[in-house]
């Protein structure tokens, strides 16, 4: 994929960048470990002093980078003002956190034998980054925050549409006060990863994106014997039952499925609701989906934009009409508008079956995919019947059906009526085929770490 802005509302190319050559690569590779030997040696005062800056940096620039992030991925600029934002609480959140997150751990000395034992948690080094752009700013932070606070650099290898973006984050924290190199941009494409991750300088790796992504920057690293952590698709349930507030439901299922223009990983895709109160959610999931406002993601009301990409564009195309021909009921849009961009409208599937690849993939775009549950056995079976296991939604005032979503959903996250959301005060990750380790809260912040056991006769 070539590295270049192209504006998905219209499909026209703006600016196109050259990849970093092997040289740059190394120099930048080079500066990060440089930095990094005299970095780990920051007291977290001064480091909170830095962080604190970029975060106010990023609130003055919040519209600047905000109208970059609409122009190269499409998303509405008004969700794209709210990620800078919780960019930025999220930075103040590790300022004011990573002390005591760190904070060494007293172990129980007397039963090692020991006059003291205790845990410290040490950074590990430069650590790799390889992005996504559908929330360009976020997924980056929420690495960058909790990485440097601990004392470790970063290089970033984000994706090849969201350059711009890119490039003002390898700035930002420099003109925030750290040191060069505690920070870099490197725009690779793919193919490149492979010799940076094999660089014996650089110790870790983080990705969040597709499977495939995951699979081979994991499968590097592992040859390396290099710790990942790795947050990759989601086919999130949102399950309904009878005694829910169903128009709150319905309410928040549209939100939970349309945000980002419906490319988020752990956005809600597949809804399934009990029989007793399916034709009701699904008479108002529906009322709801076909009001949204789609149009111009530049324009304060507007609700979808177009899709990042024209691949992602035609896989969600490929994704709702091999479900159709196989027997799905399209209740809502289904069909691509003629214009020029990548667009693609809400649009809900019911009578989705497990021949169906709407069944079994992540669907990265408006499309809501109905089920009907005879109880809370099959809504539970149906929830689990995915080989992903991010973030699911239930449903109900019953204490004993909240006890058993909470028990027994094969997810990350499990959130009781309301949407899945990442916060920086919780950890955040998935299970089964949407990953591996934590971000955000305490956990993400000692991911990067050498849990070092220190015993002291
Ligand atoms: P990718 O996984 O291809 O892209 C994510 C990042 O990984 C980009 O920086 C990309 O670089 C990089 N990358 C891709 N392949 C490799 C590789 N083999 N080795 C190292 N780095 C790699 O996602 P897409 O944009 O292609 O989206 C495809 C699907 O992935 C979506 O439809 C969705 O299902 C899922 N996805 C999930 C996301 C999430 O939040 N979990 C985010 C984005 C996508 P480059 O751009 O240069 O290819």
């Amino acid at each position: 994929m070539a590295i270049a802005t192209v504006n998905p509302a219209t499909g026209e190319t703006l600016q196109t960048f050259e990849a970093y050559d092997e040289d740059e690569v190394a120099e930048r590779i080079a500066r990060a470990y440089e930095t990094f030997r005299a970095y780990r040696g920051t007291g977290f005062a001064q480091r909170a002093e830095w962080m604190r800056a970029a975060a106010d940096l990023l609130d003055a620039e919040a519209d600047h980078i905000a109208a970059t992030m609409t122009t190269e991925m499409g998303k509405t600029l008004v969700s794209a003002r709210a990620e800078a934002t919780k960019c930025a609480a999220a930075m103040r959140f590790y300022a004011d956190h990573a002390a005591g997150f760190l904070a060494d751990e007293p172990g129980d000395a007397a039963a090692v034998g020991a006059g003291r034992a205790y845990t410290r948690y040490q950074p590990l080094g430069v650590v790799l980054a390889v992005m996504p752009w559908n929330f360009p700013l976020w997924q980056v932070v929420r690495f960058a925050a909790p990485a440097l606070m601990a004392g470790n650099v970063g290089l970033l290898k984000h994706a090849s549409n969201v350059p711009q973006t890119a490039l003002y984050l390898g700035n930002l924290f420099t003109r925030a006060g750290f040191p060069a190199g505690c920070f870099q941009t490197l725009l690779i494409g793919s193919k490149q990863v492979e010799a940076v991750l094999r660089d014996h300088r650089v110790v870790a790796a983080t990705l969040t994106g597709s499977e495939p992504a995951g699979r081979s920057v994991a499968a590097i690293a592992g040859d390396e014997i290099k710790k990942t952590v790795l947050e990759l698709g989601g086919s999130d349930a949102y399950v309904v039952m009878p005694s829910a507030d169903l128009d709150a439901a319905a309410a928040t299922a549209v939100t939970a499925r349309v945000q980002n223009n419906g490319q988020s990983c752990i956005a809600a895709k597949r809804f399934i609701v009990h029989t007793d109160v399916y034709d009701d959610f699904a008479a108002r999931f529906v009322t709801r989906m076909k009001a949204l406002r789609t149009g111009d993601p530049m324009a304060e009301s507007t609700d979808i934009g177009p899709l990042a990409t024209e691949q992602g564009r035609d896989d969600v195309e490929e994704l709702v009409a091999d479900a159709v021909g196989r027997g799905a009921t399209v209740l809502a849009g289904g069909v691509s508008p003629d214009r020029k961009g990548w667009w693609y409208p809400p649009t809900v599937v019911a009578d989705v079956t497990p021949d169906m690849k709407l069944y079994h993939e992540e669907v990265f775009g408006p499309v809501a995919a109905l089920y009907r549950a005879a109880d809370l056995d099959d809504a539970i079976r149906i929830a689990n019947a995915t080989g992903f296991g991010l973030g699911s939604n239930a449903w109900t005032t019953d204490p004993v059906e909240r006890d058993r979503f909470v028990d027994e959903l094969e997810a990350g996250a499990v959130f009781v009526n309301g949407m899945t959301t990442s916060y920086p005060q919780l950890p955040f990750g998935g299970v089964k085929r949407s990953g591996y380790g934590r971000e955000l809260s305490a956990h993400g912040i000692r991911e990067f770490c050498n849990v070092k056991t220190v015993w002291i006769a």
